[in-house]
């Protein structure tokens, strides 16, 4: 691998010539059922929060990501790409090669206190899940909660993983201190299709549970729709029941999301759709023939239709999350939405 040597942005978000690794990493197996067939890589980052360039449409300028590959697998996962830059591939290592920065908390810390540091808002689940499997073993988020909660850091967490009610305490404790946002992916809620095409994660109405722990503790908490696939699950039967239980759970908001394909991302998904639906290759050929974004007209009109039943069943309405705070500023969907987000 090419780790000694590696030099690229976090997540290969597109920073030129920042070290990532600074010493060999140590490769570790685990025999429990939950991490058969994985391996973990760990390393010691020089850097933990990072930049986005300034080129990308992403609402959010810091980040933290303290692991790459996710064991979540969802097979639209457009980070696979990133795992090209280790050596490894886009396909089934993503999934079971999972580097973890084990010094995330202690590094984040010192780069907290530093002077040079201004306190902006940091978003984390931006490239891959912060709260995968992984993170069951490694325990790296509590330490960087703790390590915002203490510096009144304000930050937003994205995730599929149920684990995040695991540091509710802390969550609440900055939240005293800072603005603190979280937001579940929860793209459709059709369990045949989630075991699917998001086979690592937590089902949708765990997800579902864990919205609405998070807005009764107080904590905003929104659902980013995404991804909706075309003819799969767009339906307006799927969307209205989609709608309905996010609206239920108590979500601050939605952000519907459009499926996009991008390298890596499209390889591995055209693959699935090939062996699961082969029908319908043909017509996401004609829908992503010209590039990695399904035509405008198709996501004005499921914005529209996101938009009219979300109104019709109160999304926001009865959350006291967001009765307490205000609502946290939303990525816009399209396609000049939110390219770095992984659509967690
Ligand atoms: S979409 Fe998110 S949860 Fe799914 S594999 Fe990618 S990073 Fe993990």
């Amino acid at each position: 691998m090419r780790w000694d040597n590696l030099r690229l942005t976090d997540a290969g978000q597109g920073t030129p010539d920042v070290p990532l690794f600074a010493r060999g990493a140590v490769t570790r197996t685990f025999d429990t059922p939950e991490f058969r067939g994985m391996t973990f890589y760990e390393i010691h980052a020089r850097s933990i929060v990072n930049r986005v360039p300034g080129a990308s449409h992403v609402p959010f300028e810091w980040t933290i990501n303290p692991y790459r590959g996710c064991s979540h697998a969802c097979v639209y996962c457009f980070a696979r790409k990133t795992h090209n830059y280790l050596d490894l591939d886009s396909g089934r290592d993503f999934d079971s090669k999972i580097v973890v920065k084990v010094n995330a908390p202690e590094l984040l810390r010192k780069e907290l206190a530093s002077p040079r540091w201004g306190g902006h808002p940091i978003a984390m689940g931006t490239n891959v899940d912060c709260y995968q499997r992984a993170e069951g073993r490694y325990g790296l988020m509590r330490g960087i909660l703790a390590a915002l909660r203490d510096a009144g850091n304000p930050f937003s967490i994205l995730t599929k993983g149920s684990l995040i009610l695991r540091d509710l305490d802390l969550l609440c404790e900055a939240a005293e201190r800072a603005e603190v946002s979280t937001s579940l992916s929860i793209g459709f809620t059709d369990e045949q299709m989630w075991r699917s095409v998001e086979p690592g994660t937590p089902r949708p109405g765990v997800r579902l549970e864990v919205c609405a722990t998070l807005t009764g503790h107080g904590l905003p908490c929104g659902v980013l729709m995404a991804p909706i696939l075309p003819y799969l699950t767009d339906s307006p039967r799927a969307l209205e029941q989609t709608v309905r239980l996010i609206a239920e759970a108590g979500a601050t908001h939605i952000v519907p999301i459009v499926l996009h394909l991008r390298p890596g991302a499209r390889e591995w998904f055209l693959d699935w759709l090939g062996r699961e639906h082969p029908r319908l290759v043909p017509r996401y050929l004609e829908l992503y023939g010209r590039g990695a974004y399904a035509p405008k007209a198709y996501q004005a009109r499921v914005a529209r239709q996101v938009k009219e039943l979300a109104e019709r069943h109160g999304v926001g309405r009865s959350s006291r999350a967001g009765a307490r705070h205000p609502r946290p500023s939303a990525p816009a969907p399209g396609p000049s939405g939110p390219e770095q987000l992984t659509l967690l």
